[in-house]
């Protein structure tokens, strides 16, 4: 409670210098941008003299609270927000490695997912230090290494602190070498770093899979890494909304660097974080979100009719919890309620996969969804949510939450 309201005042005041940095705020659709945009939001450049540098800028209307500034990208249609209220412009899909990559997909896949992805305009690709024990990071800085793509015209980010992932094995068991010790926030940042042949990543989330770790040792952890050099920004992963209050605090209150997003799980039926704790954070602290598992892992799609496909995630021998989730009586319900969603997708012209993206979009403070694939066909597909979420008016998504029944409400 204390944290809660000591970060309210202060941030009553971060805020009011935000505004005077910032400026009114383009709506939605202003400005045009992406890997080869010029600066979103802004009039155009043109130096300090001629007729043009005289006309009147009228300024543009503010957006409405919440409304993430978007821009879209010149020949792909990709759609740019701010990370949390960072200056950061990251694509509205991300593409992330999780049980793909240097595991579930040859190298040769992962690169035509990757090239689909770039040349698409998603510039936001995430993994981890325990993804396929380290080879994710491998196969996805082989690639980055590989095609040459200019530094500054995409955005890493790596997740440190992970040692229960579900499914997933744990790579190295010392005790030292997992959790989020400053010891091995360094240590293991600087090991992904090898293993993805880079000098730094854009973004160090902090799984917060060990409670054990003092969390003013985990903010100047990640202050340090960033004054390194190491990472440019971080964020949390899998916080509860008072920890990263509390992660705030302790910056502000140490001149530290705070959070600017929490990575988190947000699908039709995993609701509640996003939906009713994280849009206050960003209101109050600019911490945005990047979310995960949009297909919760690809129940949502029609591929699980009564039976399991192989290949697919539900076959890999460490994912029995997927398999046993389909065929278990909540599992069944999901899959049901998901093809309750076909005639809305019919009307729309999509699949039920890119509704359900389409629907992660739309939520506020939502900077970025991370999509997980195992072909391109699977990306090309999911690309096409961007049309969707044009199309996905207040009523529809009234519908949509009728046909779920799960619409998480306020206590108050
Ligand atoms: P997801 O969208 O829920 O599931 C992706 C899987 O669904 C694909 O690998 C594919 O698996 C299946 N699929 C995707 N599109 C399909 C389609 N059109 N038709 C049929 N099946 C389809 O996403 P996710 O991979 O679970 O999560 C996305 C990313 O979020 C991860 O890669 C990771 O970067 C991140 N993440 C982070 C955390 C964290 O704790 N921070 C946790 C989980 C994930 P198959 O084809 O093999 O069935």
């Amino acid at each position: 409670m204390q944290v809660s309201i000591a970060c309210t005042e202060q941030n009553l005041r971060s805020r009011n210098s935000e505004d005077r940095l910032c400026g009114p705020r383009p709506g939605p659709g202003g400005g045009n941008g992406g890997p080869a945009g010029g600066v979103h939001g802004n009039p155009p450049a043109g130096g300090g003299s001629g007729p043009k540098a005289r006309t009147a800028v009228v300024p543009r209307p503010p957006a409405p609270p919440g409304v993430l500034r978007e821009s879209t990208g010149r020949g792909t249609g990709m759609k740019y927000r701010n990370l949390g209220k960072s200056g950061l412009r990251v694509s509205c899909l991300g593409l992330g490695t999780w049980v793909t990559f240097g595991s579930q997909i040859s190298d040769e896949t992962a690169e035509d997912v990757l090239t689909v992805a770039y040349e698409h305009g998603i510039n936001l690709f995430d993994t981890t230090e325990v993804y396929a024990a380290g080879k994710a990071e491998r196969t996805l800085g082989n690639i980055l290494k590989s095609k040459g793509w200019r530094r500054s015209s995409y955005v890493i980010t790596t997740v440190s602190g992970c040692h229960t992932l579900s499914g997933e094995t744990i790579y190295r068991g010392a005790e030292t070498e997992r959790g989020l010790s400053r010891k091995h926030i360094i240590e293991g940042l600087r090991e992904s770093l090898e293993r993805l042949q880079l000098g730094y990543v854009d973004i160090v989330f902090a799984n917060r899979s060990d409670p054990n770790s003092p969390m003013e040792e985990i903010v100047r952890a990640m202050t340090y890494v960033i004054n390194q050099g190491l990472a440019l920004y971080w964020g949390t992963s899998r916080w509860g909304a008072a920890e990263i209050m509390e992660a705030y605090s302790v910056a502000r209150q140490f001149n530290l660097i705070p959070p600017v997003c929490e990575q988190v799980e947000h699908h039709l039926f995993q609701r509640e974080k996003v939906e009713m704790q994280l849009p206050e954070l960003y209101h109050k602290i600019g911490v945005g979100s990047v979310t995960w598992s949009p297909l919760a892992c690809g129940l949502i799609t029609s591929k699980y009719d009564g039976r399991i496909p192989d290949p697919c995630r539900a076959t890999i021998k460490s994912y029995q919890w997927l398999k046993d989730k389909v065929h278990s009586e909540d599992g069944k319900k999901q899959q049901a309620k998901a093809m309750d969603l076909l005639p809305i997708a019919h009307q729309l012209g999509c699949t039920v996969a890119q509704l359900a993206i389409a629907w992660c979009l739309r939520s506020e403070g939502v900077s970025s969804v991370l999509l997980g694939v195992s072909s391109a066909e699977q990306l090309i597909e999911h690309l096409g949510a961007l049309q969707v979420l044009s199309q996905l008016t207040p009523q529809t998504v009234t519908e949509i939450d009728g046909l779920l029944g799960n619409k998480p409400h306020s206590k108050k």
